[in-house]
């Protein structure tokens, strides 16, 4: 396990005074590697949603596990395609869920259900929609007509979903609605999977009230925790809420010594601003190896990002809006790293700014926008007027972060940006 000053040693340029967005990204990954949850638990499929698969799913069974029909209507052998028309006589019926048992001989044909087993000999559907049915008293014949099919038409394959003994799933993904329906799909009822993560936050400032207690003048109700709350249970983790802690150094020590204790990563915010009056840079200089960083970037600036014990610490920013853009740019990446996710993120969008956007190159900016569609298709984003980090307002009325880039400078209306969407794209 490398120390802080050990990874800024080895980091080209690292500069804990003016830290682009990249450096300090590079940084964390190498401060969380090793990850974590070394631990494993097998669990049943209805509770691992969300989950990351430890070890690769592999496919006991060909999905589907038989050459069936992909359609309504009549199964025959295809061999018997020729240039004019098929008359072909209805020996029986093939129902999903259950073999049809019996010869179908040449010049015959059976209806048969989507979904049902293609019987033996035979390969080609024509869905019901297509034929002309002709009944006499003792027969039923059906026309296919010329052209109309090609000698495998409609049938689906054993395997075609997914072969026997490949993986469906490989280590380090996600079980997602999509996932997760897969491996039910393949009968497997038990799936080995990271254990959780340990989360414990707490918030800190004299000026911080819990929600209940009376408002007075100068204070502000405690939105961050909150926010940081549901950003860790979208991710999956376990969360150990430890509240508001007071400007204190006897409950910071006793708060940050539990945390440690029972967690994997601790996140505070507040108090680690430059010329802060306050114990919480103090108490986590003198409990950790955690380093003080300025970074080029809005909103955000000051972090503290170090260990405490065994234990990630993350020093947010007490701001709310730099509290959520500080979480997706450093704290995200490096839980799900923790977590043991191989997943990529979410590409950018390409959207046209509706409006010109004022940005000095030397830092990263995240503003708030709202992606839409025009009439004519085009992917247009309307940054937010009020940019504030303390306007939580315009964080719920925006769908999307424009990323402004280190070295990108002012950007001119109907000019292409980078937006991260709020919402993964399925
Ligand atoms: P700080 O980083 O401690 O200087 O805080 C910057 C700003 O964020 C101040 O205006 C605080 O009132 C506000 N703030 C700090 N912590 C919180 C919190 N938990 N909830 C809402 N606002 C906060
Ligand atoms: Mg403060």
């Amino acid at each position: 396990m490398k120390s802080l000053d050990e990874i800024a040693l080895a980091l080209q340029g690292f500069d804990p005074q003016a830290l682009s967005v990249e450096k300090a990204q590079e940084f964390i990954k190498q401060l969380v590697h090793p990850p974590v949850p070394a631990a494993t638990e097998e669990l049943a499929l209805m509770q691992a949603f969300g989950r990351v698969v430890a070890k690769d799913i592999v496919s006991p069974i060909n999905v589907p596990a038989h050459d069936n029909s992909a359609m309504d209507g009549f199964a025959f052998d295809g061999k018997q395609l020729k240039h004019g028309s098929l008359q072909l006589r209805v020996v029986g019926t093939a129902y999903a869920g259950k073999a049809w048992q019996g010869q179908v001989g040449s010049g015959e044909c059976i209806k048969i259900m989507t979904g049902a087993v293609m019987p033996d000999g035979l390969d080609t559907v024509i869905p019901q929609e297509l034929t002309k049915v002709s009944n006499t008293p003792n027969t039923t014949t059906i026309e296919i007509p010329a052209n109309m099919l090609q000698a495998g038409d409609n049938r689906r394959k054993a395997g075609e979903d997914l072969q026997l003994g490949l993986a469906a799933l490989h280590a380090g993904m996600t079980l997602t609605p999509a996932a997760i329906g897969l491996v039910a799909s393949l009968g497997i009822e038990k799936v080995e999977v990271y254990r959780q993560l340990r989360v414990a936050y707490f918030s800190t400032g004299d000026e911080v009230l819990s929600l209940g207690e009376t408002m007075r003048e100068g204070a502000v109700f405690d939105s961050n925790r909150y926010s940081v709350l549901g950003l860790l249970n979208r991710l999956g983790c376990t969360v150990v809420d430890m509240g508001v802690v007071r400007d204190d150094p006897v409950l910071l020590e006793r708060a940050f010594q539990q945390a440690a204790a029972k967690a994997d990563v601790i996140i505070t915010s507040g108090g680690v601003s430059v010329g802060e009056a306050d114990f919480t840079k103090s108490m986590m200089k003198k409990l950790g190896d955690v380093a003080f960083w300025k970074i080029a970037m809005r909103p955000g600036r000051p972090m503290a990002v170090g260990r405490l014990g065994k234990a990630i610490l993350f020093g947010l920013p007490g701001n709310p809006v730099a509290v959520m853009v500080t979480f997706l740019a450093f704290v995200k990446p490096a839980l799900l790293q923790m977590m043991g996710s191989k997943g990529k993120p979410a590409p950018y969008l390409r959207a046209q700014s509706a409006v010109e956007l004022r940005k000095k190159p030397g830092r990263t900016e995240y503003q708030r926008g709202f992606v839409s569609t025009l009439s004519d298709g085009t992917l247009q984003v309307r940054a937010a007027t009020n940019q504030g980090s303390g306007v939580l307002r315009s964080m719920v009325e925006a769908n999307g972060l424009i990323v402004l880039h280190h070295q990108q400078g002012n950007v001119a209306a109907g000019e292409e940006v980078d937006v991260m969407m709020f919402d993964g794209v399925i």
